[in-house]
């Protein structure tokens, strides 16, 4: 078909996606959603990357289904993550922009969510990394107490944090519900304003920086690092961020070994390869573009430590592995760590226009694998597929019943990420950022681009010819960009996408 009467047949498709059931048999794998942050389309070999290597990523590729159109659901960290749980769209809620250090739980406690789901579905639940999705009630996280609500009170079962994103106030990690290695003694406080005119900052003591800033970020130092936001205290408790990797990988390595014996599902959520970057010493200087390459040696080394701990704990044929990243890529994000400088031929969106942040292709569209050794046959698919479907996903694969009024925005694509014969992705996905009212939306081969704000202005372009979005054809093909309006207004104001 081309891609016109995709679209037009579009209406057929949906409904036959509404009531499609899956012919899948309950099967109760153990899943990892291992999620990259910032990794672009262009950011690893098995998407076309020459300038560095990443092998454990191509190995995952190489015995799985590589998507060419997998997306996550936003260009920014805390709605691809807020999407991914809950299953809904992020621009249907407020206050799901990145999260501020002190910012209230992102999540209602009272919504169903994918861990929850899987909770239903008789698995152990763990989320390990970063989670910028807030934490606590309306004041935010109690740092020096109970840090709830949180992780545990929305489905998952064990939780340790990097509680917002690292370029953030603080460096600590939290284990469930407390700051892990807090010293009474030593309070931790967290907070807006600078506490004092002498605490050091990024503007005050800039020279003593090991990485300086460019925008933004020159808040309380740690680390030699300068952040966004201030805190005090919290000494004993405060991390390297060079150990963050390792780290993750330790404590994922151990609760997979602890609930290898039922099935689990773990949300890895890795830094890599947010700022600032500060990989570890081993992989410092080892890619020639930087420690943003560098970061992504680190990551490309966490996804082969994890697969190995499948292989030794002869799990690995009942494990599916989802590969995919929180937004594309960006260069400079506020510290001056060489990215831009040392980036070479490098092209870290691929052959995609823009990256986080944009509504433009390399926003949103990734890095994305699923793997499943000796279940799904090895291969490429151009089907789309997005981070929010994972949830619908996984309830079909497990056969658990998905809330008619939640998940509102996740489909069923377990045939696709399974690889399935002749199994169709996505007929339409709405692509936003930060939460600036900028949409993309993308049906078959099509793609608009709104602008937002009260003189909205349109762009459409035929990703089938023009995948860099590079010739704005609306004007030749105003039929076609009027039904995408109506449809996208239409599943804006309908509050849900799902059973349409
Ligand atoms: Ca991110």
């Amino acid at each position: 078909m081309s891609p016109r009467s995709i679209f037009f047949h579009a209406p057929l498709l949906l409904i036959a996606l509404a009531f499609h059931t899956s012919p899948v048999a309950a099967e109760k794998p153990n899943v990892i959603v291992i999620m990259a942050d910032d990794l672009g389309y262009g950011d690893a070999s098995c998407y076309g990357a020459t300038a560095l290597k990443t092998p454990n990523i191509d190995r995952l590729a190489a015995g799985g289904i590589r998507f060419t159109s997998g997306y996550c659901s936003a260009s920014t960290c805390t709605p691809t993550r807020f999407s991914l749980l809950t299953g809904t769209y992020a621009f249907r809620k407020k206050g799901t922009g990145i999260a501020p250090p002190n910012g209230n739980l992102t999540i209602d406690p009272e919504t169903t969510t994918l861990p929850d789901l899987a909770k239903k579905a008789g698995y152990h639940t763990a989320v390990i990394g970063k989670w910028h999705l807030g934490l606590g009630a309306k004041n935010g996280p109690d740092w020096n107490g109970e840090i709830k609500p949180g992780p545990l009170e929305i489905g998952f079962d064990h939780a340790f944090l990097l509680p917002t994103t690292n370029d953030r106030v603080p460096q600590v990690y939290v284990e469930n519900h407390r700051v892990v290695g807090l010293d009474p003694k030593d309070p931790l406080w967290v907070g807006d304003e600078i506490p004092g005119k002498d605490h050091p900052t990024g503007i005050t003591h800039r020279n003593t920086l090991k990485m300086d800033w460019s925008h933004g970020h020159n808040g309380t130092i740690h680390n030699g690092i300068s952040r966004i936001g201030f805190y005090t205290g919290g000494k004993a408790a405060r991390f390297r961020d060079e150990d963050l990797a390792d780290k993750w990988i330790e404590k994922s390595n151990s609760w997979i070994e602890a609930h290898q014996d039922k099935p689990f599902f773990l949300f890895f959520a890795a830094h890599d390869i947010h700022v600032p970057r500060m990989p570890h010493e081993r992989f410092q200087g080892k890619s020639g573009l930087g420690f943003r390459g560098d970061s992504i040696l680190q990551f490309d080394w966490c996804v082969g430590e994890l697969m190995k701990t499948l292989d030794r704990l002869k799990i690995a044929e009942n494990t599916l592995v989802i590969l995919c990243s929180d937004n594309g890529p960006v260069l400079d994000d506020g510290y001056k760590d060489g990215a831009v400088e040392k980036l070479g031929d490098h092209k870290p969106s691929g052959p995609l226009r823009g990256g986080k942040y944009s509504v433009y292709e390399g926003g949103t569209r990734t890095p994305f694998i699923a793997s499943w050794k000796g279940k799904i046959q090895p291969g490429v698919s151009d089907e789309v597929v997005c981070t929010i479907d994972i949830a619908a996903s996984f309830a079909a694969l497990t056969e658990t019943l998905l809330p008619e009024n939640e998940f509102l925005d996740s489909f069923d694509l377990s045939d696709v990420l399974l690889g399935k014969p002749d199994a169709k992705g996505r007929e339409h996905l709405i692509q936003q950022d930060n939460g600036s009212g900028k949409f993309g939306y993308r049906a078959g081969s099509w793609k608009l681009v709104s602008s937002g704000g009260k003189n909205q202005k349109f762009e459409l372009f035929d990703l089938a010819k023009d995948p860099s979005e590079k010739s704005d054809v609306i004007k030749g093909n105003s039929e076609v960009a009027e039904k995408m309006k109506e449809r996208l207004e239409k599943y804006i104001a309908d509050g849900r996408s799902r059973g349409e």
